[in-house]
């Protein structure tokens, strides 16, 4: 068993866990996995080669050889990539190749920290099911496609609002009714609901959270 303190996050796309799990990493200088990268890149590097995310066959493939120096510099972050990263998802070969990565992330984090924040789907109740600290951040799909539509205007000329909303309710549709790993709220998860909080309220309750489980940490 680690000493490692683990902080899990997990939600649908937009929801703020991002921004909060990147936060939480910078004030208790904890490392950092955005567990989305991992899947976003098997779908990257499939695309690269000429295939198709949907290929099951070729996405298992890439995620068995999959190491986050492949995907260095790539533009990760477009629609056609979170779209081909949402069906890859839902492969259990991906899935397994992908998890023993996460893990020991998560129990020997980089660096020699102390502790790991991961932010995904599956984190609260696959990944780390014994994570010190559990969140599930939602916000209601106008507040995401909002967020993710301001994110993606710049590179994207003629993308709308609607399109943005489209993609998020597809993907959030795929992630939560797959068989393996479905996203789904912990039972023992805190809930936040970003809709009408800011990210500074947000993280303030996140962080009276974790303190809490700080303290009651036995030494
Ligand atoms: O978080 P992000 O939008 O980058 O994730 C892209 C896709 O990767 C998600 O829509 C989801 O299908 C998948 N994913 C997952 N499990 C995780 C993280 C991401 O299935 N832990």
């Amino acid at each position: 068993m680690s000493d490692s303190f683990v902080v899990a996050l997990d939600g649908p796309a937009a929801s703020g866990k991002g921004t909060l799990a990147e936060l939480i990493a910078r004030d208790y200088d904890f490392a950092y996995l955005d567990t989305g990268t991992l899947y976003r890149g098997v779908a990257y590097l499939v695309l690269k080669s000429g295939g198709d995310p949907a290929d099951e066959r070729a996405a298992t493939k890439a995620a068995q050889s999959f190491s986050l120096d492949l995907i260095a510099g790539a533009d990760i972050r477009t629609r056609e990539i979170g779209a081909g990263a949402s069906k890859v998802a839902a492969m259990p070969g991906v899935r397994k190749a992908l998890l023993e990565f996460q893990r020991r992330f998560a129990h020997e984090p980089p660096g020699g920290k102390k502790g790991a924040v991961l932010d995904g789907r599956d984190i609260g109740t696959v990944v780390c099911p014994d994570a010190n600290v559990k969140f599930f951040v939602i916000a209601s799909p106008q507040t995401r496609a909002h967020r993710r539509f301001l994110e993606l205007k710049d590179a994207k000329p003629g993308l709308t609002e609607a399109d943005v909303f489209a993609d998020l309710a597809e993907r959030d549709a795929r992630d939560a009714a797959r068989s393996d790993a479905p996203m789904v709220q912990a039972t023992d998860a805190e809930l936040l609901d970003t809709t009408h909080l800011s990210i500074e309220a947000a993280f303030a309750a996140a962080r009276r959270v974790i303190d809490g489980a700080l303290r009651r940490r036995p030494s």
